[in-house]
């Protein structure tokens, strides 16, 4: 059978469109890469989204120049908890952590800035906010070392298997 002329052209239109999508786009990742921007993970803890402070942390995030890539506010279940911090799960308050951690509800995001690792790292201070810094988000939002506020990946390659557990599709 012979495919109509106008089919053939309209599917190469449409597969060279999406070429040229994908091509640019990881032109557009590369140079991003090389300026040095980077992607890490980050969470409002319960706590602070149970005292309404959301809003004054995200509003220091974009302050601090990140881009805010992806966010969510989500319940996490007990099972996602325990997984997500399964580096502590021979640590004594391993149970508390996880009971907090599921106690209502976090806002998982994706920050994307040049060195965004550590400059989320500097920015949420200490995990103890009694010993964090002036100004960090620890010590402004932060009770106690559980409950701490904010939670932020510890190396880029822990940002990226933490981004992929919360935001798949990324
Ligand atoms: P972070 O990277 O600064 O968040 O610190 P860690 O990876 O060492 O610990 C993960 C989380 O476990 C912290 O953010 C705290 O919420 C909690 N945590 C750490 N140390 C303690 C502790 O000694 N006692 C309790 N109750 N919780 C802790």
């Amino acid at each position: 059978m012979q495919v109509p002329r106008w089919v053939v052209v309209t599917g190469v239109f449409i597969a060279g469109l999406f070429a040229f999508f994908i091509f640019f786009r990881s032109l557009w990742d590369v140079a991003r890469f090389a300026m040095g921007q980077e992607r890490t993970f980050a969470i409002i803890k319960p706590d602070a989204v149970a005292a309404r402070s959301t809003g004054k942390i995200i509003d220091r995030i974009e302050q601090e120049g990140f881009l805010i890539k992806a966010m969510k506010k989500i319940d996490l279940q007990k099972d996602q908890a325990e997984k997500f911090y399964g580096v502590h799960k021979d640590k004594e308050f391993f149970s508390d952590l996880v009971a907090f951690m599921t106690s209502g509800p976090v806002i998982v995001m994706v920050l994307e800035k040049v060195n965004a690792v550590k400059a989320w790292r500097d920015l949420m201070g200490s995990t103890d906010p009694h010993k964090a810094a002036e100004g960090t988000l620890r010590q402004l939002f932060g009770t106690s070392i559980s409950q701490n506020a904010v939670h932020g990946s510890d190396s880029l390659q822990n940002a990226e298997q933490e981004i992929s557990f919360f935001f798949p599709e990324l």
